[in-house]
């Protein structure tokens, strides 16, 4: 087969293990989600991805920014402009972003959000609340319809009393599971890069996020979704086993979110 190099965004093992089988050497190479470490996604493969999750551009209301690091900010005005939908995000978010690298495009349609103020995206309702991370005006959200919600936390150093009463009664949640502690701690990230990501503004360990989702009401949880793991200082299994111990429940009702396919749609009703 005439072939030079070829690059598959991929961190599929069974991927990898068809390659062997076939006989194509190759490497894989670890890509990690440290915000300074990630390019943005290209709006093609944002829509691509889209296409995976049946989705199309024009299914899309617009765009919910939480924070300016890179594996969140990076992209999200190219994709704007490409597909004319609006962005929502903090004057915090905003101002970092127009220093950054790749700018703010004021072309497109900008809707400042309050940190504390909730907003309405077509027929959800997006609640904003703040988290502590080394970002400027950092936000996770609760999204709802009315009648179900679904909560989302990724990015954050630490639990807060305000995170948790957003968070509790959630019908699904997305938790991060950034790291495992023992794994940072023996692993191979420079010693400043480890403190980062441990501080209280740095990002959520595994047994952190399950000490979270235990002190939750959690009466109507029907989904809960392990987010933002670490490919170096993390495993799916330790994540799933953490937030499984705190509900008391089986590894396998636990879905781990990949940085490559995300998840798949989940029915809240
Ligand atoms: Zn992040
Ligand atoms: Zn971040």
């Amino acid at each position: 087969m005439p072939y030079d190099r070829i690059q598959l965004a991929s961190a599929s093992p069974r991927r990898s293990q068809l390659l062997r089988q076939i006989g194509v050497a190759h490497e894989v190479r670890a890509v990690d989600l440290d915000e300074s470490r990630l390019a943005g996604e290209s709006p093609r493969d944002y829509v691509l991805r889209l296409a995976r999750a049946g989705l199309t551009p024009s299914d899309l209301s617009g765009l919910i920014v939480t924070h300016e690091h890179g594996d969140h900010g990076d992209g999200v005005f190219p994709l704007a402009r490409r597909l004319g939908l609006p962005v929502w995000l903090t004057h915090g978010t905003l101002a970092a972003l127009r220093e950054s690298a790749g700018g703010v495009d004021d072309e497109c349609s900008i809707e400042l959000i309050d940190s504390h103020r909730a907003f309405a995206v077509g027929d959800l309702m997006v609640q904003p609340f703040t988290v502590p991370h080394d970002a400027r005006e950092p936000v996770q959200f609760v999204l709802s319809d009315g009648a179900r919600r679904l909560g989302v936390l990724t990015d954050t150093g630490r639990s807060t009393t305000s995170i948790e009463s957003s968070l509790s009664g959630c019908d699904a949640l997305v938790l991060e599971c950034n790291y495992d502690s023992s794994m940072l701690e023996r692993g191979p990230y420079p010693q400043a890069l480890k403190a980062r990501i441990a501080s209280r503004l740095g990002h959520l360990d595994n047994d952190c996020s399950a000490a979270l989702l235990g002190r939750l009401d959690c009466s109507r949880l029907k989904h809960v979704i392990a987010a933002h793991l670490s490919t170096t200082n993390n495993t799916p299994e330790r994540a799933r086993s953490a937030l499984a111990g705190a509900l008391g429940c089986g590894p396998e009702w636990i879905t781990v979110a990949t940085q490559n396919e995300g998840f798949g749609w989940r029915d809240l009703d």
